[in-house]
């Protein structure tokens, strides 16, 4: 018996809004007080890049292909609920998720308090380890002048057969 192995790449960005109805949740973590982000959805830049790191290893396109932001269903939807059913199509192809790591690249607010919880709420729904590195742009760019986040994931896929 011979597994099939492949890998995949997902990025994701979104720049900050001031709209005060807005809530910035990151790996379905919420951080009130912090600025949000923009977006169709939650903004869930991190379930955002893995569901679509998961889609390209399977060779499913992106995450724009099957959750269009024209489409009113998916309006203010948890970007969870988007990865859980990214998860559900590659079950039904036969695959399984080896592992998703992530580096969540912004300035503010601090990762590490809530990386315990977002690997938590991830892991939970990939049915694998998802790990997420935070790291800031050093000024760098519209990042480093805090215009948004992006989040950069790999993940590895495996099927028996
Ligand atoms: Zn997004």
């Amino acid at each position: 018996m011979t597994a099939n192995i492949r890998i995949g790449q997902g990025f994701d960005i979104h720049a900050h809004t001031d709209d005060p109805t807005r809530t910035l949740i990151l790996g379905g973590v919420k951080f009130p007080g912090a600025r949000p982000l923009a977006g169709h959805s939650d903004a869930d830049v991190v379930a955002h890049s893995v569901a679509d790191a998961l889609l390209g290893a399977a060779g499913l396109g992106d995450i724009g292909e099957h959750f269009p932001d024209t489409d009113p269903k998916y309006k203010g939807i948890d970007s969870l609920t988007l990865l859980r059913e990214v998860v559900d199509k590659l079950h039904t192809l036969g695959w399984t998720v080896a592992n998703v790591d992530c580096s969540l690249i912004c300035e503010e607010p601090k990762i590490a308090p809530a990386k315990a919880a977002m690997q938590k709420n991830l892991s939970d729904i990939v049915g694998a380890p998802v790990t997420v590195k935070g790291r800031r742009a050093e000024k760098l760019g519209a990042i480093g002048r805090g215009e948004g986040i992006a989040c950069l994931a790999s993940a590895l896929i495996v099927k028996e057969s």
